[in-house]
Order: C-alpha cells, then sequence, then structure tokens
C-alpha cells in the first residue's frame, strides 16, 4: 500500500465560555487542522494537530510522504522529524503518524488499540477540567470557591467525573488553596484533584501552597515552579508529588529529569512524545524510573481524543484519570458529534482505525467558521478584558 495524497483543513469549534490561564485567555473556541491521508487502496486515515492553522506546515512535508508505505512509520518519523531542522516538529509528525496508524487498523479491520498492544479496559477514565471562566453569552463567569463547587457539581453530576483539575496561575495563589479546599469539602476524600499554574509561581510561592495543601492529599501539584531545577527544589520541601508536561516534555529531558530528580508523574501526550507509538516508550521508561504516568490535554477534538482514549486503554501503569478540554466543547467534526462519557470513562471505539468518521456536515460548517473568524493564535494569550496586560513569569 502506498500514500497517495494529503488532504488538510483547518477548523474552529466553539467553547461554553473563554477559559483563563496563567498566561492570558483561551477564548471560547478551539482551532484544529484535520488531516487526511490518502492511499492506493482507498483507505483513508484520520490525524489531527493543533497550534492553530498547521495547513501550511503539514503541506510542506507532503512531497516526503507521496510513495509512502504507511506501515513505513520508522521512514517517515526520519524524513519528516528527523532531517529537517527548520520543519522538525513532533506535533506534526504525531498527527502523520496516527492518520498512518488509522490506516493500518483499518487495513487489518481490527481497532487501533490492537495494533498497540491491545485494550486492558474497555473505557478509560477522565478527568473535569476547571478553569476560572469568563462569562460569555450566560455561560461561565465562575471565580470564588462557591462557584466553582457548584460548576463542578453539575460537571459530575452531567457526566460522572470522579476527579478534577484545577488550572490556576490567575488568581492570587490563596484563592486557589480556598477552592481546592471547598472542592475537596464537597466532593470527600476519595475524589480526585490536582492544581496546575502551568509553572507561574515562585519557588516560594509553590512551596507555600504545597505545605496548605498537604492535608487535601492531591493526587499531585502540575508545575508550581518553572523549569527542572525549581521543581527539583520544591519537591524537596513537600509530600505531594510533583507532576510536569512543562519540564520533562521528550526524550531528551529523561536523564536530567532522572538526574536532578525533579517530579514523580510525567503527563504523556501523543504530540509531545513523538505520537502514539512514543507514548508507548513513554510508559515503559516510567516503569523503569518508577515515575507515575498521566495524560495532559492540548485542547482536542474527536480524532485525538478518539486517539488518547485508544492509547490509555493499552497502558497498563497509567493510574491517573486523564485529562481532556473536550467537555467545555459545544460540538465535534465526527459523526454522532461529541462522544459522551459514562461515570466519567469514555468507551473505547470498537470501529476499525480509530474508530470515528469525519462528519462532512459539520467539517463544512467549522471550515467556514474558521475563514470568519481567522486563526487567533497571533492573539492566543491577548485577555481582552484586561488590555496591555501580559504575563510575567514568576507571576505569583
Ligand atoms: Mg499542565
Amino acid at each position: 500500500m502506498t500514500i497517495t495524497d494529503m488532504r488538510v483543513r483547518t477548523v474552529l469549534l466553539p467553547l461554553e465560555a473563554p477559559l483563563r490561564h496563567s498566561t492570558g485567555v483561551h477564548p471560547a473556541r478551539f482551532i484544529r487542522t484535520i488531516l487526511e491521508i490518502f492511499t492506493d487502496e482507498g483507505i483513508v486515515g484520520l490525524g489531527e494537530v493543533g497550534g492553530g492553522d498547521q495547513r501550511g506546515a503539514l503541506l510542506k512535508l507532503k512531497p516526503r510522504l507521496i510513495g509512502e508505505s504507511p506501515y513505513a512509520l520508522e521512514r517517515i518519523k526520519q524524513k519528516t522529524l528527523r532531517q529537517i531542522y527548520y520543519l522538525s516538529n513532533p506535533r506534526l509528525y504525531a498527527a502523520i503518524e496516527l492518520a498512518c496508524l488509522d490506516i493500518q487498523a483499518k487495513a487489518a479491520n481490527l481497532p487501533l488499540c490492537d495494533l498497540i498492544g491491545g485494550k486492558l479496559h474497555d473505557s478509560v477514565p477522565f478527568s473535569a477540567y476547571l478553569f476560572y471562566r469568563y462569562e460569555e453569552g450566560g455561560k461561565g463567569g465562575e471565580t470564588t470557591p462557591e462557584q466553582m463547587v457548584r460548576w463542578t457539581r453539575e460537571l459530575v453530576a452531567r457526566y460522572g467525573f470522579k476527579s478534577a483539575k484545577l488550572k490556576c496561575g490567575v488568581l492570587p495563589p490563596d484563592h486557589d488553596v480556598d477552592v481546592i479546599k471547598a472542592l475537596r469539602a464537597e466532593f470527600g476524600p476519595r475524589f480526585g484533584l490536582r492544581l496546575d499554574p502551568n509553572g507561574y509561581w515562585s519557588r516560594g510561592t509553590a512551596i507555600h501552597v504545597a505545605h496548605a495543601l498537604e492535608e487535601c492529599r492531591l493526587e499531585y501539584l502540575e508545575d508550581p515552579t518553572w523549569g527542572l531545577e525549581g521543581m527539583a527544589r520544591v519537591k524537596e520541601r513537600t509530600s505531594l508529588p510533583l507532576a510536569t508536561n512543562m519540564c520533562v516534555t521528550n526524550f531528551e529531558h529523561v536523564a536530567a529529569g532522572i538526574a536532578m530528580n525533579s517530579v514523580d508523574i510525567i503527563l504523556s501526550d501523543i504530540y509531545y512524545w513523538e505520537g502514539v507509538r512514543g507514548v508507548k516508550t513513554l510508559s515503559t521508561l516510567c516503569d523503569c524510573f518508577r515515575w507515575g504516568l498521566s495524560m495532559h490535554s492540548g485542547s482536542e477534538l474527536g480524532v485525538t481524543m478518539a486517539a488518547m482514549i485508544h492509547t490509555c486503554a493499552t497502558l497498563p501503569n497509567l493510574s491517573y484519570d486523564a485529562d481532556a478540554h473536550y467537555h467545555h466543547l459545544l460540538d465535534d467534526i465526527i459523526e454522532g458529534g461529541l462522544m459522551q462519557p459514562e461515570e466519567g470513562r469514555y468507551k473505547v471505539p470498537t470501529g476499525p482505525g480509530l474508530g470515528v468518521t469525519l462528519d462532512e456536515d459539520r467539517m463544512g460548517r467549522y471550515t467556514e467558521l474558521f475563514e470568519k473568524e481567522g486563526d487567533y493564535y497571533a492573539r492566543f494569550h491577548e485577555d481582552t478584558r484586561n488590555a496591555d496586560w501580559f504575563p510575567i513569569n514568576p507571576g505569583w
């Protein structure tokens, strides 16, 4: 089988409300580029990548794919990720690899998980992803502990989540402590809780917050401060496990992360770690070094969400509920619309390949919406309610 063509389309999907984080505001929409790889046997593979409009970057790699076998992933990785310094981007490779794996699994008439070790579970637990949200169109506007608890209660009632992560670094850290304590009081000792300021606190603030929250038994404190060295110094001073998707984010960082004893848990991500197969390698490394393994979210739509579910279902050492922004979306681009969890768990799709199909009506609608609204990545961090503000790290 050989690759004959590639199609790329950028879509814009609406969210319920804008999401605040340490470097600004995520507007109430996600932009993703959807990739289709065509073969001479008529099988089409799906991929997806974030970071705004990625059509140009993907099309630059197209000549390196045409004529290749979708089974030749090591060749494709060498040609698209390892040889062209200015274009080498693990996110783009991950999208291409995903489409090739989708083709391979469809050709074998097997679900993707069967190609990568087979599933250990029929469904995968995800966590509620809490942000301080700006109000827009009558939705969002949660800031106080009471408002955050009320919204989390709604999410738990609707989706059955058994855990929640709070994205912080927006308000004074003692406010975050109050929110976490309110969530712990509301949902009891078995509810999983995590806190993530995206490395935005000084070491002193990080240690202060860690001490204040030790009684709350967080599952982990995620990137409380910047860098391998900063994390190592905080880790010396707290019993809370420290997790990261900011300081150990690729294979080169692993040796330093171990040598410096910077973290306890790695958040895997198919885009950071060179695709689904890279996450499988990371899983083995985590076993070797006794790191915990969790999964990061980067505002995925249904194609990536399906890939995350397939991958998570095969990871024996994934001991935390996965993150996903997915429940913030108002619609998806796949047939059937948004997948729905039961008891906080998303079922592993059972159809061949990723088990999801593009809905052409939705693709048309959200491609048009992208063309109308444009690529917001040039002003991604802009907080329109806080003119002229920009983040300085550490912020607290
Ligand atoms: Mg994070």
